[in-house]
Formats: structure tokens, sequence, C-alpha cells
């Protein structure tokens, strides 16, 4: 198995008392960023993808953190980044006639535990009137997966700088921006797995009532690709299951639900397969896709480059512990068949 970033518990060790104030935190994962934030932090948005994107963090009053990253193809200057920033900030202060103090005295994270060479801290506070009293952050480049990174912390209006800015630093002290031989962990809403980098997100649906994730490989380019679709795995959450099931049989809500709902796949359970996954039984589906020529293109040049191409499968299980149901849907060449095993046992349900 391979190794799985986790958040720190919160057990203090030598005798040194538990950070942020003992609050319980979790790992926050998209894009191959990952950083510890209070559990009741989650993903409010995400956008773009691994070269230039970003995400913001919210608490359940407001925004928390964003975080941006480019892959610049010229080196940066980090100081003029910064220093443009905070001007910016600043400019806007002064239209909104608020008073704006930048702290540059800061060093929240150090270059050197970081592994960074090229890491500016910085901070500002204005006053209670606008929608932030302070912000404090942190901007890098990192030579390792060549983005450069700008993560802000706001603080809110009931909460005094001071403390802001001991909680940025325990926060932007634990962002990292690379994953881990080639593999990202992603971990949002109490969901967490590790998936290669090499499968870019395509689908990243985030709602009360559903989660559905999905990482798309593009298939190859050049002989290898003919006849092949793209590989994929996707992963959907539903909340409360005893309230979906009503009393019925998992099988009765996941051959409609899961398998009659595809769009893609003619699916079919498998009542002869059994797999265990956490403890649970889970339900099989395989099928082919439901495109009659991408089905056929398969066969013809299966047969004729004498290769296998593994079928779809999906697993049902429903988490007792959790009171959730997970689908679970890899499409992969077989060449990767072993990529959805490591990638469930990075996924823990409960
Ligand atoms: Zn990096
Ligand atoms: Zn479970």
């Amino acid at each position: 198995m391979k190794p799985t970033k986790s958040a720190p518990s919160n057990s203090s060790h030598g005798g040194s008392l538990p950070p942020l104030w003992g609050r319980a935190r979790h790992l926050i994962g998209w894009q191959g960023m990952t950083l510890c934030v209070p559990t009741d932090w989650n993903p409010g948005k995400v956008a773009g993808n691994r070269e230039k994107g970003d995400v913001r963090v919210d608490d359940p009053d407001g925004a928390r953190i964003e975080i941006r990253w480019e892959t610049p193809k010229n080196e940066v200057n980090i100081e003029k980044t910064v220093d443009n920033f905070i001007s910016s900030l600043a400019k806007d202060a002064k239209k909104q006639k608020r008073p704006f103090e930048s702290r540059g005295d800061l060093n929240l994270v150090s270059k050197h535990k970081k592994g960074k060479k090229r890491l500016v801290s910085f901070g500002w506070t204005s006053d209670t009137s606008g929608a932030a009293p302070c912000g404090y952050g942190v901007a890098w480049s990192c030579e390792h997966c060549k983005r450069v990174v700008v993560a802000h912390l706001l603080g809110q209006n009931h909460e005094a700088p001071r403390r802001v800015e001991r909680v940025a630093q325990e926060i932007l002290q634990s962002l990292d921006c690379d994953g881990h031989g080639g593999w990202d962990t992603w971990s949002a809403f109490e969901l967490q797995l590790d998936i290669p980098e090499e499968f870019p997100i395509a689908r990243s649906q985030m709602l009360v009532s559903k989660l559905d994730l999905e990482w798309v490989r593009p298939k190859p380019i050049g002989l290898y690709g003919w006849g092949r679709r793209a590989e994929r795995i996707r992963v959907q959450r539903f909340p409360v299951a005893n309230v979906l099931l009503e009393g019925k049989p998992l099988d009765e809500w996941a051959d409609w639900n899961i398998a009659f709902k595809n769009k893609g796949l003619s699916l079919s359970r498998r009542d002869d397969e059994t797999m265990e996954l956490n403890g649970h039984e889970c339900l099989v589906y395989r099928g082919p896709v439901r495109d009659p020529r991408a089905r056929l293109s398969i066969l013809f040049f299966d047969l004729i480059l004498r290769r296998r191409t593994p079928q779809t499968r999906v697993l049902v299980w429903q988490c007792e512990e959790s009171n959730r149901i997970f689908a679970f849907e890899s499409e992969m060449s077989a060449v990767n068949e072993h990529i959805p095993g490591d990638v469930l046992a990075s996924f823990d349900c409960h």
C-alpha cells in the first residue's frame, strides 16, 4: 500500500499541547495541494487544473483561505508578486477609506522546513468595517512541481488579528504542493483517496445530496490508442443511506440509481462475483459501453492487436458506520488493471 497523507492526530506528544486550541482538523487535498484545516472548513470553490487553478476553502461563516497556483514558463520574482498583491489590497482599502497596514516582518512559514528556496510570508491588518480585518499568507515557487503557489488566509471580523496570525501559521505550515511518488491525495468533505497524477479531474460535483468526482486519463495517441477509450476512475457518494433505501435492499436501489442511470455504460449486476471492502460487502456491476460503435471498435482492435480490454466495473456498497452509499467506477486498460485496487487501498469510507 502506498504511503497516504493524513491529518496529524490531535494527541500531544512529549508534553506539548495540541495546536489550534485543540480543534479537530482534517486534510483538504486538491490538484496536488494538501493542507490541514479545522474539520468544518471545506472547499467552497474550485477552478482550473493542476497547471493553473485555485481552491477556496470556506468555514460556515464564509471564505477562509484561497490557494492559487500557476506553472509559469519563466522564473517569477516571488517578492515582487507579493508586493503587487499587497499594493492592490492597499489600493482597495484606500478606496473604501479603511486603514491598511502591511506586515513585512512576518515569518509565518520556514523556508527551511518547507524545503522551498524562494518563499515569502506576508500579512496585513485593517479595521472591522470591511469583509475581513486581516489576512496572512505565503507564496513560494516550487522546484519539484514547477508551480508558483500563493495562499492567503482571511480573518473574520469577530477574530483578533493576533489569533488569526497563529491559525494562519499552523495551517500554512501544513500546506504542501507536491504529491507522493506520482500520486496525489484528493480530500474534501470527509472523502479521501489517492489518484495517480496522470488522471486529471474531469468532474467535481460536491453537493449536499451527492458527491460525484471523476478523474480521466485521455487515451494514448497513436497505435496504442486505437479503439481504446480514456481510462477513468469515478467515485459517487450518497448521504443518509437509511433514508435513500427506505428499508429496501441495496441491490434494488443500485440497479436503478447506479446501473440504469449510467448514461455511458450498459451495466448488469454480477451476483456470482463478491468483493469485500473496508468490511463491507460490495455489489459488483460490469458491462460494456452503451454506444454500439465504440463497443465494436474496442472488439475489433482487441482482436487484431491481440489485446484484451478489461470490462468496466462498478462497485457499490453501503457503509453503515457513516450511513452513506458509495459507488466506485473504474475503466482501465489491461496494463493499468492494478490502479483501481491501489486507489481503493487508499480509500476509507468510515
Ligand atoms: Zn510543488
Ligand atoms: Zn465504511
